[in-house]
């Protein structure tokens, strides 16, 4: 099985990219992107500044079934040429899980083939795999939109969570920060075009759980709440420079990704004392800015540093045809087609998860 490069059709659905994607390949990668589909409802969404779930829904009902039929053939390959159906079945928002999952069911039984139901999170760990090849074990850090942790990934099914945030995703705390200071939406790419401008010393921000600070924490847990009521308050403040305060948000986030990564690489180098590769994913990776301050911590901390193109790192279905391959080349077969989507589905339960309990 392992031999055979296996061709798969990926959905995702779970936020706000309506996304479908055909990918080939074998374990452990680089796998072949056949098509990647990707339609952004970003604009839907701008005049709230947020994702609004209703909107998400129907958005991917009314499109899903014509950018499906794009990707299959700009991959120039048929349903019945396909090894198996992978689909996002959670975690996300539940409406948009459903569309995708009840779409992805459809065409398996019709075409006859197996259907894979991806952790919308473990296609971003892996996403590495299908770029890079890279071998199991990595340290990897997610940090988007709805998520924000360090997790030691041994397999794929043994993912070890060193650290989460207690409270906002670092996506969200961009997108926030966007917002009280005028800037468009989404948020972190304006963030980051303001903070080129300006001087990031100029406002003293919080590092909230920095374990260097005294009242830091142990630990490789994230908190970005204390940063953002810092710069709502910062804010109210009429002569606020805007590139000055993205500049010093951006600083605080740099520091904080930072710290809490090192943090993680000591618990990372005990569990797998020979492996030394850090794999960056999610929207925020994109940010070029975190990417040196990384770059900067591999070095100092003798990692190999491993980060997507921003056009996988973001959501896409590229991720969910890999993680279909990865499933099906590890022999673990289909899924049952009355499996449900879930909002809710952590990768990795606690610190010292055993392989296979991750559920
Ligand atoms: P995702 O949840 O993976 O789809 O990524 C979307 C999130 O990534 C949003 O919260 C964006 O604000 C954030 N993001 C995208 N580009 C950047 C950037 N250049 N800097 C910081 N955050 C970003
Ligand atoms: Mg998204």
């Amino acid at each position: 099985m392992r031999d055979k490069p296996l061709t798969i059709l990926g959905i995702e659905t779970s936020c706000d990219e309506t996304a479908a994607s055909v990918v080939r390949g074998r374990i452990p990668g680089p796998g072949e992107i056949l098509s990647n589909i990707v339609f952004s409802q970003t604009e839907a969404h701008a005049p709230y500044g947020g994702v609004v779930p209703e909107i998400a829904s129907r958005a991917h009902l009314e499109i899903l079934d014509g950018i499906i039929e794009r990707a299959l053939g700009e991959a120039k390959i048929t349903l019945p040429e396909l090894d198996g159906i992978a689909v996002t079945a959670g975690p996300g928002l539940i409406g948009g899980v459903m569309v995708g999952l009840t779409t992805a069911k459809g065409l398996a039984l019709a075409a006859g083939k197996p259907l894979i139901a991806v952790n919308h999170l473990m296609g971003h760990a892996l996403t590495a795999r299908l770029t890079h090849g890279v071998e199991f074990p990595f340290l990897l850090l997610l940090v988007s939109g709805g998520h924000c942790q360090l997790v030691g990934v041994g397999g794929t099914d043994d993912f070890r969570l060193y650290g989460s945030t207690i409270d906002d995703a670092v996506g969200e705390a961009f997108d926030k920060t966007a917002k009280i200071l005028g800037l468009p939406y989404p948020g972190g790419p304006a963030v980051e075009e303001a903070a080129r401008s300006g001087n990031p010393k100029a406002y003293d921000l919080p590092r909230p759980l920095l374990f260097r600070n005294s009242r830091g924490r142990d630990g490789a847990d994230f908190s970005f709440s204390g940063l953002k009521t810092a710069l709502r308050q910062l804010a109210q403040d009429q002569s606020v420079s805007v590139p000055d305060a993205s500049a010093s948000f951006q600083a605080a986030v740099i520091d904080i990704l930072c710290d809490r990564s090192r943090f993680a690489m000591d618990l990372f180098r005990a569990d797998f004392p020979d492996a030394n590769t850090l794999v960056v994913a999610g929207g925020v990776a994109a940010n070029q800015a975190i990417g040196a301050a990384l770059a900067r911590l591999c070095e100092a901390e003798d990692f190999i540093l491993r980060v997507p193109p921003p056009r996988l790192c973001t959501d896409n279905a590229a991720m969910i045809a890999w993680a279909g391959v990865e499933r099906l080349a590890a022999g673990a077969g289909g899924d049952d087609l009355a499996i449900s989507p879930r909002a809710r589905w952590p990768l990795a339960l606690g610190r010292h998860t055993p392989p296979g309990a991750a559920p």
